[in-house]
């Protein structure tokens, strides 16, 4: 089969389609089907692939389902991890939360990191945040929860795959069933959306579990019940950090002072939204 004719007939059918960026999504696809990255596809003319397999998700993305759910899998950072449908797929501004944690561990590292340094990330997902951390710094211990076990499930293999003896997965309900332990750093990127807002959220999203997307009314349920809870899970100097919805950072403002927690900054998105909140317990 010749490359360019595959290019041009996915990219007329997801123009025909009104998917946005036709082109760029062929190249997605042919970038999977052949395990190549996407500069490779142009350098080989004629290729062997299974022409079912590429019809199939032609037509499966043109109904709306996500590419981390056709080809089961998703990027973040330098991870490639499994993904399944039921598990919320990563997003790039999720990158920003995990490089502020970063920041905070490596600061402790230059002065003195203690042997027990720990961090507690809620409603994990598949493990992104959790597994670059512990991937990254081996020397921490890392608790990752999760409500939804096929979440859990997922993380597990996501941390085997990468061979990490430095995390562990609990099933809990916010803080429920987390041990009367204290970490150094907190973090979580809860379920924020407002209810009202589900039905407004485009195809792709739709197909994500409504379970890891809304957040009550103002969409900051979950995000008030962790500030007000995490005093009491962190060490003194610890860190929350917590990714947040449009709008919504002067909403949480008002709950950090009523925790007696200190606001550092929040930091914005790529598209200059207000999105990661560093909070310091004392
Ligand atoms: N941490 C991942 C990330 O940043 O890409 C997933 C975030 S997703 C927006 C929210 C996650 O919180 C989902 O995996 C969902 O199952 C989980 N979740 C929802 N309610 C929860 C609860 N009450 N306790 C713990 N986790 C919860
Ligand atoms: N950023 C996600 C979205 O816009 C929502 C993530 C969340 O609720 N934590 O779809």
């Amino acid at each position: 089969m010749i490359i360019a004719d595959l290019l041009h007939s996915a990219t007329k059918a997801f123009s025909n389609a009104n998917i946005e960026n036709p082109q760029r999504n062929a190249e997605i696809l042919l970038s999977y089907l052949l395990d190549c990255s996407i500069g490779e596809i142009y350098l080989s003319e004629e290729i062997e692939l299974d022409i079912e397999k590429f019809k199939c998700s032609i037509q499966q993305k043109i109904e709306g389902e996500p590419w981390a759910y056709i080809f089961n899998s998703v990027q973040f950072r330098d991870l490639e991890l499994k993904i399944k449908k039921g598990v919320f797929i990563p997003r790039p501004e999720t990158e920003l939360l995990v490089e502020e944690a970063e920041r905070i561990v490596l600061a402790a590292q230059s002065t003195s990191l203690p042997n027990n340094f720990s961090l507690l990330d809620i409603g994990t997902g598949c493990g992104n945040i959790a597994i670059s951390l512990a991937k990254n710094f081996p020397f921490i211990s890392v608790l990752a929860t999760d409500i939804s076990k096929t979440a859990l499930k997922t993380a597990k293999l996501n941390a085997l795959r990468y061979n990490l003896k430095n995390i562990s997965f609990l099933y809990s309900d916010l803080f429920k069933n987390i041990p009367r332990q204290k970490f150094d750093i907190i973090v979580s990127n809860p379920p924020y959306i407002p209810s009202s807002d589900l039905k407004t959220l485009p195809e792709e999203v739709r197909r994500e579990p409504r379970s890891a997307l809304e957040g009550g009314e103002k969409g900051i349920s979950f995000l008030s019940k962790i500030i007000k809870n995490a005093s009491h899970f962190l060490k003194e100097g610890g860190y929350l950090i917590l990714e947040i919805g449009i709008s919504q950072d002067n909403l949480i403002k008002k709950i950090i002072v009523q925790a007696k927690l200190e606001l550092i900054k929040i930091v914005k998105d790529y598209q200059g939204i207000p999105r990661v909140a560093i909070i310091k317990k004392g």
